[in-house]
């Protein structure tokens, strides 16, 4: 039995997707743009610039508390955290710290359930450049709204945190509150992680956080590595220290970046120039934010879907995760199973095996060019016994990039399906005559011989015989021989 029990909590940073910065009226697309070309007196943080937020990112993380099962403050403020830093010139980080926006939700998903300790907002600094000689500094990032969401410590493995993960970035997208691209450092995941002895009570006395993961497998190759090297020095009878490590992508291990972490002392306070905000319920009271208006526009939400998808079209919950993976995708194919529920599983299948497994190496979803209603079409001729399998499959592929109908691709192909016993015959007489060793093979008992026969003749029909019918008069054939 494992000796151990492993606590792992996150802290999230998503930048939100907004039109302007977060105090600011400067373009928040910045990303193509040279170096400080988004900024102004506010988010270089220059004296005497007053900030003024921004109710979109506001909106957005109460939509991501709402979600989240969370409790929403009915009134909340922004705080400043004191520190100095290049990269927060001003002197202090406007956040939130005794009122967030969000708090005590949780998240259930594959029977685990997450508390979610918070949600707030704030503002994320300028960017450095260290090139070995100097520092340089970039403001186009500072100011960006920046969500924090902190969970309780209720991850006990590597693969649930994963898991997690990539189900907040679902969400954000979802809610289309961010594009949570990893890789661009919109989604900043930082775990914490420490162990016990199982039979010590409470939760352990120290914790290693880790940071500047960019990655999803960074994320859970960091975990895993953690957890091992932890459980080895208590193995040791030491315990690990409290610190800050990174992650070492190349060499796969983490490494010391700052130890003795002391609890700084930000004397945070309620930020001066930005009033409370006042969130109420619904439109008879009076506030800045009314809860019941977002409400009304949160989209169906992923876990929602999954469990709708099984039940309505008899889906597995593998093939119900694949399709609401993204928004999109779920949309494609809800417009082709609506109405079939009968042939969910079929359209499930098609699009998953034929259709995303070109999707992910050449082509994106907006390009497909096949409707939903021609992946009905499609699968009905087969069911109907019109077209073989084959030919569908081949229809799809010819269709998947390029407009056309259907019916037409089938005449010019000639894939009306030949169960014509003349033609068929004729061909399985080619097939046995050409094929003396499994011809014999299968008269001593070797049944398997059948198969490569069938295929023969699938292949000299190009795939348009009805398989039943090849299969029939190839054994009739070959028991009369
Ligand atoms: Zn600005
Ligand atoms: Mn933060």
């Amino acid at each position: 039995m494992e000796k151990y029990k492993t606590f792992i909590g996150l802290e999230i940073h998503v930048q939100l997707k907004t039109k302007s910065k977060m105090f600011c009226r400067c373009d928040a697309n910045y990303r193509e743009d040279a170096p400080n070309s988004h900024c102004c007196p506010i988010c270089l943080g220059l004296p005497g610039a007053l900030p003024f937020p921004n109710q979109k990112a506001i909106e957005s993380v109460l939509k991501m508390g709402l979600a989240l099962n969370c409790q929403i403050n009915e009134y909340s403020h922004f705080s400043r955290k004191n520190y100095f830093y290049p990269d927060l010139p001003k002197g202090y980080q406007i956040t939130q710290y005794d009122k967030p926006f969000c708090h005590d939700g949780k998240f259930n998903f594959n029977s685990h359930e997450i508390g979610i300790t918070r949600i707030h907002l704030e503002e994320d600094t300028a960017k450095s450049i260290h090139t070995g000689q100097e520092t340089l500094l970039d403001f186009n990032k500072s100011g960006i709204p920046l969500m924090e969401l902190v969970t309780e410590p209720d991850f006990h493995d590597a693969e649930t945190v994963f898991t997690f993960a990539k189900k907040i970035r679902q969400l954000v997208r979802y809610l289309e509150i961010s594009d949570g691209d990893m890789e661009k450092g919109m989604l900043r995941i930082e775990p914490n992680i420490s162990i016990k002895k199982k039979d010590e009570k409470g939760l352990p006395l120290y914790k290693v956080e880790i940071k500047n993961l960019n990655s999803f497998s960074a994320l859970f190759k960091a975990v895993q590595y953690e957890i091992d090297r932890q459980k080895a020095i208590i193995e040791n009878h030491k315990i690990p220290i409290q610190e800050t490590r990174g992650w070492d992508d190349l060499k796969r291990e983490t490494f010391s970046q700052r130890s003795k972490e002391e609890a700084h002392d930000y004397l945070y306070f309620p930020e001066p120039d930005i009033p409370p905000i006042h969130i109420v319920k619904s439109k008879k009271e009076n506030g800045n934010i009314i809860l019941e208006d977002l409400k009304r526009k949160l989209p169906e939400l992923p876990e929602a879907k999954i469990y709708r998808f099984q039940k309505d079209y008899q889906l597995t919950l593998y093939d119900a995760e694949i399709l609401c993976e993204e928004k999109e995708l779920a949309a494609y194919f809800e417009k082709a199973a609506e109405g079939n529920s009968h042939l969910g599983k079929k359209i499930a299948n098609w699009i998953i095996t034929e259709i995303l497994s070109n999707l992910n190496e050449n082509f994106s979803l907006k390009d497909l060019k096949i409707k939903p209603s021609q992946i009905v079409e499609i699968i009905s001729l087969i069911e109907k016994n019109e077209i073989s399998q084959t030919s569908g499959k081949e229809i799809l592929k010819a269709l998947i990039l390029k407009v056309g109908e259907v019916s037409e691709y089938i005449k010019k192909h000639h894939f009306e399906k030949v169960s014509d016993s003349t033609i068929l015959d004729k061909v399985s007489d080619k097939i046995i005559s050409e094929n003396p060793k499994p011809v014999s093979d299968y008269k001593s008992g070797k049944v398997n011989a059948l198969q490569f026969l069938i295929g023969q003749v699938m292949k000299e029909t190009k795939g348009t015989a009805d398989i039943k019918k090849v299969r029939e008069i190839l054994e009739t054939k070959l028991k009369n021989k």
